[in-house]
């Protein structure tokens, strides 16, 4: 079973998961279609392993098992998936470290695309 970056990585970036995937499944979207495409990371559901390794490294609690996506992220499983479809317009990202963000910009990120931050 796959995992899937959510839409809570948008304008993140931080690659924490990049660093950990011993696969490097990870990609950015390179393509033109921006407006699809959100500035986040995407996993490519063939080539995950399922070690579940990117998970606890991403601050921005972004990342879920494929059967645990939110219900208001779904699409972003799908999106996902077009790492596979599109591969010429997405490139495996490299690490580029960046300040990790506070709790309360966690939750607050959570609740910019409608998530309860305490749920
Ligand atoms: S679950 Fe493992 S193989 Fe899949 S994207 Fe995360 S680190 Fe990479
Ligand atoms: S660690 Fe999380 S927020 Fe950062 S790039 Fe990876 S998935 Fe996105």
């Amino acid at each position: 079973m796959p995992w899937v970056i959510t839409r809570l990585c948008t304008d993140c970036l931080d690659t924490g998961c990049v660093s950990v995937c011993p696969v490097d499944c990870i990609y950015e979207y390179i393509g033109p279609d921006k407006a699809q495409f959100r500035n986040q990371l995407y996993i490519n559901p063939d080539e995950c392993i399922d070690c579940g390794a990117c998970e606890p490294e991403c601050p921005w609690q972004a990342i879920f098992e494929a059967p645990a996506v939110p219900e208001l992220f779904a699409d972003d499983t799908e999106l996902n998936r077009k790492v596979v479809d599109l591969s010429d317009q997405f490139k495996i990202k490299t690490f580029q470290a960046t300040e990790h963000p506070t709790p309360e910009q966690v939750a607050e990120n959570k609740r910019k695309w409608g998530l309860n931050p305490d749920a």
